[in-house]
């Protein structure tokens, strides 16, 4: 049993409120403090949540409300300059769920809170001090908060990271910006068909949803970095014009681009990539999430991720007698598995971005890939990983019983 009691858990966006439910379920009292002003920040977008996110979502008994919230990927296809590819499932798994990422938020927060968890709004922490008996938070608004452990679930440019270790690296930008979007156009697909479309500019996707309408995901090559914030200073006929001479010329990008309205554009900002973080932890302050492993929107792991890191961390915490022994277990817990899934990532956001040589080349060879995939090999390691929380860890188990 730990000595370990009482958490300030800095940032409510996912990991946050799943790493409080599950320390709560651990026997600790866990509070969870966000920058914003309420639970549902209006950040708008979908994603998407693996079977691996969704099982250790059933951990904490926030799975089936999850299901509820969201729609099923009953099929999905790649595209290359305009070719259509099936890609074939991976048996005996649920499917992917799309989710609105402000339903998610909502969804979280609840299951959180009905486990006892404490939510503060428009919190910014801007620093800490550390003690012999706990370590104290500070907040913009000039407020304090003190336990026994803070844990970082700030997100992909953490200030906990830097607390941590001032070199810490920074979020890598992949040189492409994110946009959503839903279009009013029937190309008679079924509800919960994906594309992943690689049009002769830049990557797209799409999705039929039960209304009738076409959901899509845009990444946009820009060399120059934008914050959201930056990004949605601009205003939003600009990114159309962009948006629209970009994906000029591909089916259905086209249509998609130019039946977006300035009023139904989601402006998401730059897309960003963690770079292996050489240290997790420090005393008494630990990261969760994409505070520590972002392996980009490319993977759509990224929220499933930092769902299994917020759980196993909780574990190692009811586990492991103190922070430091909970801490150097989740390190060995999770690192191996995703740094391999980040490089994946990184892999794809090159395809994504290619010179005009390079991109003529990859539609040649890309359907001949796609086509000899082994998905079992590919993603069968990634999907069907789950994690025994009725498995007490011990102080030397620090490998993980599924495979990273
Ligand atoms: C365009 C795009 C598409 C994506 N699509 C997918 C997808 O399909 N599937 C998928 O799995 N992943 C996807 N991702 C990645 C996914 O969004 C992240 O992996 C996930 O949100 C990580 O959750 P988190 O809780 O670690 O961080 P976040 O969701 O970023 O939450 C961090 C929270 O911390 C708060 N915060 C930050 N700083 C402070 C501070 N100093 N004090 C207090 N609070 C603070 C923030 O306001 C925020 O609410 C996508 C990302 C992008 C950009």
């Amino acid at each position: 049993m730990s000595k370990v009691r009482t958490a300030l858990v800095i940032g409510g966006g996912i990991a946050g409120p799943v790493v409080a439910a599950a320390l709560h379920k651990a026997g600790l009292q866990a509070t969870v403090y966000e920058a914003y002003p309420a639970a549902s920040n209006g950040i708008g977008s979908a994603l998407a949540l693996a079977p691996n996110g969704l099982a250790a979502l059933g951990i904490i008994d926030a799975d089936a409300a999850v299901r509820a919230i969201a729609l099923p990927i009953t099929g999905t296809a790649i595209s290359i300059a305009g070719k259509n590819i099936a890609l074939p499932g991976l048996p005996n798994l649920p499917p992917l769920q799309m989710v609105d990422r402000g339903d998610l938020h909502r969804v979280l927060h609840d299951r959180s809170a009905a486990a006892g968890a404490r939510f503060e709004y428009g919190k910014r922490l801007v620093g800490v001090e550390e003690g012999l008996e706990g370590i104290t938070a500070r907040f913009a608004d000039g407020s304090t908060a003190t336990a026994d452990i803070l844990i970082g679930a700030d997100g992909v440019r953490s200030t906990v990271r830097t607390l941590i270790d001032p070199n810490a690296p920074k979020a890598n930008y992949t040189g492409l910006l994110g946009f959503g979007g839903y279009v009013d156009a029937d190309l008679h697909l079924e509800p919960g068909r994906m594309t992943f479309a690689f049009g002769a500019r830049a990557y797209y996707l799409y999705w039929a949803v039960p209304d009738g309408r076409l959901a899509w995901g845009a990444n946009l090559p820009a060399q120059n970095y934008l914050s959201l914030t930056e990004a949605r200073a601009i205003p939003a006929q600009e990114w159309l014009h962009a948006l629209r001479e970009t994906y000029a010329g591909d089916t259905p990008g086209e249509m998609l681009a130019e039946r977006t309205t300035a009023q139904s554009l989601e402006v998401l900002g730059a897309i960003h990539i963690m770079p292996p973080v050489p240290h997790w932890y420090r005393g008494r302050m630990v990261l969760v999430g994409d505070a520590v492993h972002a392996p980009s929107n490319s993977t759509g792991q990224g929220a499933s991720l930092a769902i299994e890191s917020a759980i196993q961390l909780a574990r190692c915490l009811r586990d492991l007698p103190d922070a430091s022994s909970a801490f150097a277990a989740y390190d060995a817990l999770r690192r191996a598995r995703v740094e391999k899934i980040t490089k994946r990532g990184a892999k794809l956001n090159h395809a994504k971005t290619p010179a005009p040589l390079a991109r003529k080349m990859m539609q040649l060879v890309m359907p001949i890939i796609f086509k000899a995939m082994n998905p079992e090999k590919t993603f069968g390691w990634e999907q069907r990983y789950t994690i025994d929380w009725e498995v007490p860890l011990e102080k030397s188990s620090t490998v993980s019983t599924s495979t990273p």
